[in-house]
């Protein structure tokens, strides 16, 4: 049986320069990943396809449209609208080798909201196959904190290894379904 409803998604890559956007999705779209770095320009749009179960325990097919963007936040006030406008869900990525990109993670997600509002969101923490290599690393604590903060689900990524990479992509289209497809309001807001 095909799946009982299809749903369409918009979902946006942010994140600084090279923490591994286009890896990720390069990972979940085609299933590759290469060393080499070339900076995004502009934008670049990829879709795959992820099940989900509706509220009602019905197969959904969700088409996510990834939006894997430049990571350049001083363009941040030019490229939002166009960028943001209409995104249905976020993966905000810091890299695990620079600490600064995760200190960074709130003003990406603060222009996310203002244009998109509040979406169902994930966090990677990518490269997780260099653990062994980075001297000092991230407080567990800290990131769990902001996850909760900003409510969103995180993970240890890496688009090298593809570790957490279907996991993260497929929890979210879940999420985003059931935000979608939710049709009364949980019993705390009536
Ligand atoms: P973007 O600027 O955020 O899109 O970053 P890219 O996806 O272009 O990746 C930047 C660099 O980091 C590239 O050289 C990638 O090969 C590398 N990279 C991305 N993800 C990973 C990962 O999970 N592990 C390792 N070791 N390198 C990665
Ligand atoms: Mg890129």
């Amino acid at each position: 049986m095909p799946p009982a409803y299809q749903i369409k998604a918009k979902v946006v890559m942010v994140g600084d320069a090279a923490v591994g956007k286009t890896s990720l999705v390069r990972r979940f779209v085609h299933d590759q990943f290469s060393d080499t770095y070339a900076v995004t320009l502009g934008a670049k749009v990829l879709a795959r396809d992820t099940l989900a179960l509706s509220p009602d325990g019905q197969e959904v097919a969700v088409r996510l449209a990834i939006w894997d963007i430049m990571g350049e936040s001083s363009l941040l006030d030019e490229v939002s609208e166009t960028f943001f406008h209409g995104a249905q869900g976020v993966v905000a990525v810091c890299d695990l080798t620079r600490y600064s990109t995760f200190e960074r993670l709130p003003l990406w997600l603060r222009h996310v909201n203002q244009v998109a509002g509040s979406v169902p969101m994930a966090l990677a923490v990518n490269k997780s196959d260099l653990q062994q290599e980075v001297l000092v690393l991230y407080d567990d604590y800290r990131v769990q904190q902001f996850a909760e903060e900003v409510g969103a689900r995180w993970y240890m990524t890496s688009a090298k290894t593809g570790e957490n990479v279907a996991d993260l992509f497929s929890t979210l289209g879940q999420d985003i379904t059931a935000r979608a497809l939710s049709t009364a309001p949980p019993p705390e807001f009536r």
